[in-house]
């Protein structure tokens, strides 16, 4: 998988990508947001800003002066993460304009007793849009209309945006080009996910912007290896487990023996998410049930 990670923010410049979409990026940066999140303005004399961002006041001051003078027909939101969405409320605020899109934050399933969620502190659990968008809305904004893809995986509710007219996407975070996403329980399904990346390819654009880092080009060869690289994933985990039964533990120190041990965790709720899915699908079994403390078997 080849990840591109030369990506210069230009932290508080409104950098335009095309006419009339520019992108902003927030000063977050840490190991989950790469350089920061991006938020996009799109259109000129009217403006629509999609994602923007954690609650940071300077960041918003940002936005508003970036799109001074023009009049801010909605704020867009992709997924109630953290790092995307309380902004707009701070921008609503200062604005009045409506919050659309995603709607508020839930987890892929439900969650199992005794289940410790280690990225609960990720949700935005005080989300709540003024209007939801679903997959194959048309949000119509006075200088453009954006289209809505439902891609949950990442997390149950996430959505990207395509702009009518023009050749790109707006793909959040199910498909960045710096990084592989994260799915994980509760707030991910690798099941979902999968189905997303299909959703993508079977689409036009080729040129994707991403909630963080830069943009991607030939995105349909570009979501293909995404989706060659956790069938791989998959294929390791089956073959790990194929002659004795594993505990996710065991797994990941095997498998992400050259990573980072202070990334296992993280690692750890991916391999469970693809545990889960081969055990949706018959193909392994978790004992006693499933958790992250469960031991799994391939079943055959
Ligand atoms: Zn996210």
């Amino acid at each position: 998988m080849k990840h591109n990670l030369d990506f210069d923010p230009d932290h508080g410049t409104a950098v335009e990508l095309l006419p009339g979409l520019r992108r902003l990026t927030a000063r977050n940066p840490g190991p989950f947001t790469f350089r920061g999140t991006n938020t996009y303005l799109i259109g000129t004399r009217r403006t629509v800003v999609v994602d923007p961002g954690p609650a940071l006041e300077n960041h918003i001051d940002t936005i508003l002066s970036a799109i001074q003078g023009s009049v801010l027909d909605a704020i867009l939101v992709s997924h109630t993460h953290m790092d995307h969405s309380p902004g707009a409320r701070l921008l609503q605020r200062r604005t009045g304009a409506p919050i659309v899109g995603c709607g508020p934050h839930r987890a892929a399933r439900a969650l199992m007793e005794n289940e410790v969620n280690p990225l609960d502190s990720s949700g935005d659990k005080d989300h709540k849009p003024d209007q939801l968008l679903r997959d194959g809305d048309v949000y119509d904004a006075s200088e453009v209309s954006i289209e809505t893809i439902a891609t949950p995986g990442h997390t149950a509710n996430h959505l990207c945006f395509a702009i009518s007219g023009e050749d790109v996407l707006l793909s959040a975070d199910h498909v960045m080009g710096w990084s592989t996403s994260i799915v994980a329980p509760p707030d991910g399904s690798m099941r979902d996910y999968m189905a997303s990346l299909e959703t993508l390819l079977a689409r036009p654009e080729q040129t994707y912007y991403p909630g963080h880092g830069g943009h991607i080009d030939n995105a349909p060869a570009y979501v293909a290896d995404l989706k060659q690289h956790r069938l791989q994933r998959e294929q390791s985990i089956l073959s790990e487990i194929s002659a004795v039964d594993r505990s996710i533990p065991e797994i990941v120190a095997t498998l992400y023996a050259s990573v980072d041990p202070s990334l296992h965790p993280a690692a750890s709720l991916s391999v469970f998410a693809h545990l889960e899915d081969l055990a949706e699908r018959g193909l392994a079994t978790a004992r006693p049930d499933i958790s992250l403390s469960a031991r799994f078997k391939a079943t055959r």
